[in-house]
């Protein structure tokens, strides 16, 4: 199969398919015998991926040889049954498939009527969600998202949208008083990276001190909500988690959700880790409060053992992705071509964007 063209002819196709499938599943089902994490020995990795020839081109066998060989070899499995960072799941078969099947299909989301099956797939899993966390299921809204970063991120731009209208023209130079982020010090760092690349800096998040059990502490917020009112600035939301990357705690939410309230702050629940207790009957009453909230950030791609990158993002405010992230283009179609529907790149950072089906098998 030396200099391939393109494009494989069918033939050729269902060759590399049952090689690659092959190998996959060698990999699947022997997991075990793997190590867990690779040694490294960064001369030797680079040595290896560095020898592949960009100019002269391969032919396929090698460079499936190659990259199996490599993410073998080279990666830490986290599927192995000894790996227990909870956090990386090994993919499961529903999700795999469903990878494979986009990557045929290849629909463009950004617009709907480019893809009116997946961005209606995605649209009811959104809904789903939405209701089981306890949103009304008309008044709400989402969007699928790469992880709990641009989740997280997501809810940043949307409250920032929420407390300054003119924030979409005008940015922070509308603002006059410094908008301010609170968390638990447990809370997960993209916190600070979405406040670094919203144009807030991450100086602006305080980090409230947490009880012997690890959950914020609330009477240390409402204190540090006053100072901050009291010395000019101006509160902007507060992020309760649901499942701290450090011990998996959930933070008080119904009690954050009446102080947020009180001082009319935006309330976020990262939710990106605990948020798949929600489908226990037994385990969901540990997130109770997520209902009260404004928007929440849930990891697919953790507890559901999805492959990666998958996240959904939720608000129980229908208009304000809209108000953050919709823009009119002349090459774009007019909303949704006129339909009853949601073009995906008008409530996402992302534009052009994969199909991240995920079917509940
Ligand atoms: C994993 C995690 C994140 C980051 O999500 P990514 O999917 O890695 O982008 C944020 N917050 C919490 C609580 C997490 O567990």
């Amino acid at each position: 199969m030396k200099n391939m063209k393109f494009d494989l002819n069918q033939k050729n196709r269902k060759e590399v398919l049952e090689r690659v499938i092959d190998k996959l599943e060698c990999f699947y089902n022997n997991t075990q015998n793997f190590s867990v994490t690779p040694s490294i020995d960064v001369q030797e990795i680079k040595e290896f991926v560095n020898n592949q020839d960009l100019q002269s081109g391969g032919n396929y066998n090698a460079a499936i040889d190659h990259v199996t060989t490599g993410l073998e070899k080279y990666s830490v499995h986290t599927s192995h049954p000894k790996y227990f960072g909870l956090f990386n799941p090994r993919s499961n078969y529903a999700g795999i498939i469903s990878d494979l099947i986009s990557a045929y299909y290849n629909p463009q989301l950004a617009a709907w009527s480019h893809a009116p099956f997946a961005a209606e797939v995605e649209a009811k899993v959104v809904k789903e969600f939405a209701t089981k966390f306890g949103y009304s299921s008309l008044d709400s809204d989402g969007v699928f998202a790469t992880g709990g970063n641009e989740a997280n991120q997501t809810a940043v731009l949307c409250a920032l949208n929420n407390k300054y209208p003119n924030y979409a023209r005008y940015g922070l130079f509308g603002v006059t008083k410094r908008p301010i982020i609170f968390c638990s010090e447990e809370a997960h760092h993209s916190v600070h990276k979405a406040a670094k690349t919203a144009g807030l800096g991450y100086e602006c998040v305080i980090s409230i001190p947490v009880d012997n059990k690890l959950k914020l502490e609330t009477t240390l917020l409402e204190k540090e909500i006053q100072a901050v009112i009291a010395s000019g600035q101006d509160p902007l939301m507060v992020i309760g988690t649901a499942g701290t990357t450090g011990a998996g705690t959930i933070d008080d939410l119904v009690r954050i959700s009446k102080i947020s309230k009180m001082y009319d702050i935006w309330f976020h629940v990262d939710a990106a880790y605990g948020g798949a207790a929600i489908l226990s009957n037994k385990i969901k009453k540990k997130i109770k409060g997520i209902e009260l909230s404004n928007s929440i950030t849930f990891d697919a791609h953790k507890w559901m053992s999805i492959p990666m990158g998958a996240s959904i993002f939720l608000t129980s405010n229908p208009y304000i992705l809209a108000q953050t992230f919709s823009i009119s283009t002349e090459y774009m179609p007019k909303d949704a071509d006129g339909f009853e529907t949601v073009d995906p790149f008008s409530h996402s950072i992302q534009w052009s964007r994969r199909f991240i089906l995920k079917y509940p098998f």
